[in-house]
C-alpha cells in the first residue's frame, strides 16, 4: 500500500494535500497496489480525498494532533504505515512535511528521497525516482531499494487530478508519544498570502525598484492577481523587504506557474532559486541583463513605466472575467 499524509492546518485541507494524493494514486497504479490517505486530528470533509485517487482515508482523531508538534505528528504517521502494511509512505516538501521526512525514514527504517518531482517507475521491480539537484541545473534518478519507502513531493510539480468520488474515512487508533511541545500562538504574515513554496502566482523585484518606499507598485499588481511577494538577496539584505521573502540559492526555492521579475538582473545564485517557475516574465531596462536568457516573455524598459502600465492591464482583465 501507499500511504500519503495529508496535511490539514485548522482542520482544512490544503491544495499540497490534493497534490501528494494525486501523486500517491498514481505511485500506487505503477506499482500495482492502493493508495490510501491518512489525516490527523479533526479535519472537515476527510472523504473527499477520494476524489484524487485515495482508495481508502484514515483518521486518527487524537486531539493531541489538532496542533502540528513533528515528534508525535511522525509518531502517529509511523505507526499507520506499521499497522496498514504501508510500503511507500509519501509527504509534501511543506516545512511540515520536510520536518516529518527525516524522522518516518528512522522510524520505518526506511530510504527516503526528499523533494522528488516525478512519478516513481518500478521497471524489473527497481523502484526509482527523480529530482532536482544542483540548484535545478541537473536531475538525479534514486534507486530505492528498502522494504519501506518515505518520500516527499515537491510543491507544485504536479497538477491535481480528480478521478474518483468521495470515499468513507476510517478510524485508527494508535499510541502517541506525550507532546513535548506546546504552540502558545500562530501569527500569519501581514496580508497572509500563499506561502512562497506553495504559491503559484509570484510577483518578485529587486535592486531595481531603488528602494523600500516603491514596493506599492510590486504590492499593487501581486494584490490584483492574487500573487505572492518574492525579492532578491541584496533587497532583503538592505532590509527594505523581510528576509522569508528572499528567493535563490541561499533564499527560499519556488517552483510557482508564473514568476514575474522586476528590476532584477538575473544573477545566477538568483536564478537557482526560481528557474524552475513554469512561465518566467522578466522586466529590466538592460537588455544585456542575464536574466533574459531565462524568461519566456521580457520586457525590456524602465519599471517605473511598465509596472503600472501592466497592473491597469490586469485591473482591466480581472474586470472583464
Ligand atoms: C554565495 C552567494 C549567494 C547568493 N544567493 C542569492 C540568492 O539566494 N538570491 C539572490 O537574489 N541573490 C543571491 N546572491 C546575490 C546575487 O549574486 C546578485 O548579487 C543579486 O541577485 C542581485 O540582485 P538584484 O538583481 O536585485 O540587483 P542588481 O544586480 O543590482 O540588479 C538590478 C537590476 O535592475 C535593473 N534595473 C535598474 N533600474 C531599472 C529600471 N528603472 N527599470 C527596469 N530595470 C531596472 C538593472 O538593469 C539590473 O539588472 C548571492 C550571492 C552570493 C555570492
Amino acid at each position: 500500500m501507499v500511504l500519503v499524509y495529508a496535511e490539514s492546518p485548522d482542520g482544512q485541507l490544503k491544495k499540497g494535500s490534493f497534490e501528494v494524493v494525486t501523486y500517491g494514486a498514481k505511485t500506487a497504479a505503477v506499482l500495482g497496489s492502493e493508495c490510501a490517505a491518512l489525516t490527523l486530528g479533526s479535519v472537515d470533509n476527510a472523504g473527499q480525498l477520494g476524489q484524487y485517487g485515495a482508495s481508502k482515508v484514515y483518521n486518527i482523531a487524537d486531539d493531541s494532533l489538532n496542533q502540528f508538534d513533528s515528534q508525535v505528528h511522525a509518531a502517529a504517521i509511523a505507526a499507520a504505515a506499521r499497522e496498514l502494511g504501508a510500503k511507500v509512505v509519501i509527504v509534501s516538501t511543506s516545512s511540515t512535511g520536510k520536518s516529518l521526512l527525516g524522522r518516518l525514514a528512522v522510524k520505518l527504517n526506511a530510504g527516503s528521497v526528499a523533494g522528488v518531482k516525478t512519478i516513481p517507475t518500478n521497471d524489473g521491480g527497481v523502484f526509482k525516482v527523480k529530482k532536482n539537484v544542483f540548484s535545478g541545473k541537473a536531475i538525479a534518478e534514486y534507486a530505492v531499494t528498502s522494504d519501506v519507502k518515505v518520500l516527499s513531493l515537491t510543491s507544485n510539480s504536479i497538477p491535481v487530478e480528480k478521478s474518483g468520488g468521495d470515499v468513507e474515512v476510517s478510524s485508527l487508533s494508535v499510541d502517541l508519544p506525550a507532546r513535548r511541545v506546546t504552540v502558545k500562538e500562530v501569527k500569519l504574515q501581514e496580508g497572509s498570502r500563499a506561502p512562497l513554496p506553495e504559491a503559484e502566482l509570484v510577483v518578485s523585484a529587486g535592486r531595481g525598484m531603488k528602494g523600500p518606499e516603491n514596493w506599492g507598485m510590486i504590492e499593487e499588481p501581486a494584490d490584483v492577481i492574487g500573487a505572492t511577494t518574492a525579492c532578491s538577496r541584496p533587497v532583503a539584505d538592505s532590509e527594505w523587504r523581510p528576509h522569508h521573502e528572499h528567493v535563490g540559492q541561499t533564499g527560499v526555492a519556488i517552483r510557482p506557474n508564473l514568476y514575474i521579475a522586476i528590476g532584477i538582473s538575473g544573477a545566477i545564485q538568483h536564478l537557482a532559486g526560481v528557474n524552475s517557475s513554469k512561465t518566467i516574465v522578466v522586466i529590466n531596462k538592460d537588455p544585456e541583463a542575464p536574466f533574459f536568457k531565462a524568461a519566456d516573455y521580457g520586457v525590456c524598459a524602465d519599471l517605473f513605466d511598465v509596472v503600472p502600465r501592466l497592473t491597469e492591464a490586469m485591473k482591466k482583465f480581472k474586470s472583464e472575467q
